[in-house]
């Protein structure tokens, strides 16, 4: 098996999820007691989200490639960065390692195009929506994005820093979320993207018949699959 490398902390709300969703696919893969040979590298989010603020990608940056160098110096065959956002400085990242990184877009548009989709809504924070880096990724593989609108978007940031990377859940937010979801169908979407890995803590596929594509889902899914096809 191959050990897995995760800069986490981004929210750890959700790299809980990480955790729990890697194990159990080990586990459902292999069977007995076998569970994810892995580490995590667990960042102090606060400096990183003023960073995000002031805008200094850089200095964020700076802090994921040092948790990749420190995690591959401890055996990581890997990087797993577990926030689609930070995804923005995926490149410095990678520049700062020899192992490769599992990027979170490349894995959600594998699913996305296993499902057949074309056009595909996309939900985050407002960096993830509103900027290339991510979307890019979906639309050199041939699927048409679409985003909410900028006041959306506001409100579905605030949704995600305010509440749920502190780990609240509020039925308010969850009705709102599921609302956009709805009106990204309504555009053709035939598939929204959970592009936030907190938002699968508010929102459930039972919540809505409008097929989701879960990040945190897909991309801890692929981490661990990676691992056990070594
Ligand atoms: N976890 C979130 C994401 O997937 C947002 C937190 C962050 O800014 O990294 O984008």
């Amino acid at each position: 098996m191959k050990t897995i490398g995760l800069i986490g902390g981004m929210s750890w709300e959700s790299s809980t999820h990480y955790y729990e969703i890697i194990n159990r696919t080990v586990a459902r893969e292999l069977g007995g007691h076998h569970s994810a040979q892995c580490l995590m590298y667990s960042v102090d989010f606060q400096p990183v989200v003023e960073c995000q603020q002031a805008g200094r990608w850089e200095e964020a940056g700076e802090v994921l490639a040092d948790a990749a160098r420190r995690l591959e110096g401890a055996g990581a065959d890997y990087i797993v960065i577990c926030t689609n956002t930070m995804h923005k400085v995926a490149g410095q990242v990678e520049n700062a390692v020899n192992i490769p990184l599992l990027h979170i877009a490349e894995v959600t548009a594998d699913a996305l195009l296993a499902a057949g989709i074309k056009k595909v809504g996309l939900t985050g924070t407002k960096y993830t929506m509103k900027e290339e880096f991510y979307k890019e990724r979906l639309i050199r593989r041939g699927i048409e994005v679409v985003v909410p609108d900028e006041t959306v978007m506001d409100r579905l940031n605030a949704i995600i820093f305010d509440e749920l990377c502190l780990g609240e859940i509020k039925d308010t937010s969850r009705r709102y979320f599921v609302e956009e979801i709805e009106k990204l169908a309504a555009q053709g979407c035939t598939g929204v993207i959970l592009g936030c890995t907190e938002i699968g803590m508010l929102v459930k596929q039972a919540d809505t018949k409008t097929p989701l594509f879960d990040t945190t889902e897909l991309h801890a899914r692929a981490t661990a699959m990676l691992a056990v096809r070594y």
